[in-house]
Order: C-alpha cells, then structure tokens, then sequence
C-alpha cells in the first residue's frame, strides 16, 4: 500500500510542495542550525588536538558561518518551498565541503568518513520538507563531494563508501519516497475536508465560512478593495417549493448558481448565503460593472428556458468602501429589499437610492 503511489494533480502539485515544507520547515531550520553549529564546536577538538590554537582549521570550520546567516536571514523572509529547500540542501552541502576543507588543511582527518553518513543524515531530515526529486539531486551532488575529498582530502576506502554511504544513500531514497507518499495521501484528505468545510453541499458555491475567511485573511485587501457586493435572492421562492415540490426547488437553487457562474469571472466569489440567496463579490469593479453584472445574471434568469419553471431574482448591488464588509452586505440587502417592495425584476443599487 505505501508503495502504491498517491496521484496529487498537477495543478495541485506547487500547492501539495509549498505546504509539505511549511510543515515541516521548522524541523528543518532546526537541524541545519543544529548541523551548523556542532560543525563549528569541532573546532574546540582540534585545538585540544594540537594542545593550541588551531590555525589550520578555524577558517575552514567558522566559514559555515556565512551560508548560516545568509539562511537563517532567508529563512525569516522567504516563504517559497522553491528557494528554501534547495537553499536548506545546500547548507548540508556547505557543512561537508566545510568538513573536507578541515581534511584538507590538516590531512589526518580521522573522521572524514562518518561525516558522509552524519551528512546523510542531515539529507534525510531536510528531505522531509523538500520534493523527493530535489534529493535524489542533491544526493548526487554528496558523490561529487566524495570525490573531492578523495583527491583533496586524502580519504581512503571507496568499498567503504560504496557499503556504507551508498547503502544510506539509497535507504534515504527510498524513505523519501514512501515519506512523500504518506504525506500526500494525508494532504488529499485534508484538501477534501477543506472543500467540505468552505462549500454548499447543494451547489457547490462557496459557504459562509469562506466569505469570513476572505474577510481575515491578508487576501482580504485583493478580494475587497473596490469590490462590488451583489445581493441576489429569488422573488417567491416559498410559491415555487410550494407548486413545484422541494426536489424542484433544490434543482433551481443549483440551475441559478450555474447561470451566476455564466455570467462572472473567475475572479469574482459566490456565495450562497443561505435558502435562495447568494452573495456575489466582484473584485476590482466601480459601481458601473457591478451593477452591470447583476443586470447580466437577471436578464440570464428571466430569459432562461431550461430552469423547471420559470422565476424572477431581485437584485441588491453596493460598494465596499472599508471597514466592516457587514455594513455593505446590509446596504446591499436594503437595495435588494427596496428593489421587492418596487419593480422586483430589477436591479438596484444602494448608491442610486
Ligand atoms: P421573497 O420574494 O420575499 O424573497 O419571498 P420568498 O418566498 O422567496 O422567501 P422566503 O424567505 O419567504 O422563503 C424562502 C423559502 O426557501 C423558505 C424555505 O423553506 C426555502 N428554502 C430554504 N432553503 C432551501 C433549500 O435549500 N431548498 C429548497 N427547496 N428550499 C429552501
Ligand atoms: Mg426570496
């Protein structure tokens, strides 16, 4: 079954990465920070090696220093799972080349070997944030590494390598992959409750709860500003269920909210507020277009033949101008009301009262 892999769409795929390595990015900046660290305390030993201050290696064990910084700066300013995971590997990579570079300057690095496997380690960990096809990359990347400190570090023993790290390379592959998988299958249920908990079961317009949402979150100024509200609600609807059954009264909520999907754009929202009304937020658009578009949904509805019978929406439109998005839904209901009590086939907006 964990061999089986789980099917993310493509579409969804950024999505699916961005928030595996939001979260798990913390475990991650731990144990860079960790790495980096314990990498820069070895300097400690090597002076109580050489029983002085160790020259040769304060240079190369300190210099993990910069890339820390510069990540840790990254880290608090960049939020993209593109930039931080390569950058997450790379810091695993400086920590080695920081290691082989010790090797280098005083050549009778003893432990230059465990120091592939404790890197290995570190992979395995920053894997669990990043894309499983960034680490088989990065991976290869630690062979490159092997090799320079073959020819610059004297390292011995390539069966070694091959039995040691080349086994823990391929394990951490393969954890990886069955990570990733798991993590999928949990992101596709948690993506299904999502749209459960943010839709109306009967249309599949958005529900309340998403309309409180936009209004907390920092999309609140994209989905707002300048917004027009467009209230809409069917005239009679008690009459239809009453005439027609509530089997037809479900199907002309659900035919009004493809008809409302026909007539806006992908940017603008709907919602269904409850029963036969609908709240529709047209981003971006002055009073004009507003009222324009609920012109177009009205006209849609009156001359719409494929409905189970025929009805008329009253239409309510006002303009966002701040604060409280409450008072422009109520100003949009007091046209929408006035609009009833009036013509009701019409549009009326709150401005022109
Ligand atoms: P008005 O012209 O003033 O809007 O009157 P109305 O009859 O359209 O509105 P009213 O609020 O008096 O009645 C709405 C009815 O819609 C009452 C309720 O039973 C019915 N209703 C609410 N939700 C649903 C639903 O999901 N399906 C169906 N079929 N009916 C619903
Ligand atoms: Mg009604």
């Amino acid at each position: 079954m964990i061999l089986k892999p789980v099917v993310i769409p493509k579409e969804k795929k950024g999505d699916f990465y961005q928030s595996k390595y939001d979260h798990f990015k913390n475990l991650t900046l731990w144990v860079v920070t960790v790495s980096c660290i314990v990498e820069m305390t070895f300097f400690v030993s090597d002076c109580s090696a050489v029983l002085g201050f160790s020259k040769e290696t304060f240079l190369p064990r300190f210099a993990v220093l910069i890339p820390l910084i510069l990540y840790l700066i990254a880290f608090r300013y960049v939020s993209s799972y593109k930039l931080m995971t390569p950058f997450s590997y790379i810091m695993v990579h400086a920590c080695m080349l920081s290691v082989i570079w010790v090797g280098h300057n005083i050549r009778n690095i003893t432990n230059l070997r465990e120091s592939f496997l404790l890197m290995t380690l570190m992979l395995l960990v920053v894997g669990i944030s990043a894309p499983r096809r960034m680490h088989v990359f990065f991976h290869v990347l630690m062979i490159g590494e092997f090799v320079l400190a073959y020819f610059y570090a004297g390292l011995t023993g390539i069966d070694t390598f091959i039995s040691l790290d080349g086994a823990a390379l391929v394990s951490v592959c393969a954890f990886e992959y069955i990570f990733e998988n798991a993590y999928a299958e949990q992101y596709n249920t948690q993506k299904k409750l999502e749209d459960i908990s943010l839709h109306d079961q009967l249309t599949g317009a958005f529900n309340r709860t998403k309309l409180k949402m936009l209004c907390m979150e920092d999309t609140e100024e994209l989905v707002f500003k300048n917004a027009g509200f467009i209230l809409l609600d069917i005239n009679d609807f008690k009459k239809i269920n009453e005439n027609f059954g509530h089997d037809t009264g479900d199907r002309i909520i659900k035919e009004l909210y493809k008809g409302i999907t026909i007539c806006t754009r992908l940017d603008d929202v709907c919602i269904r507020m409850g029963g036969e009304q609908f709240l529709i937020l047209v981003p971006n658009q002055g009073l004009a277009r507003t009222k324009e578009i609920g012109e177009r949904i009205r006209g849609y509805v009156a001359k719409a033949t494929d409905f189970p019978c025929t009805f008329k929406v009253s239409v309510g439109v006002a303009i966002y101008k701040g604060g409280d998005y409450h008072v422009t839904i109520n100003l949009a209901d007091k046209a929408l009301r006035f609009a009833k009590e009036n013509d009701v086939d019409m549009v009326v907006a709150y401005e022109d009262m």
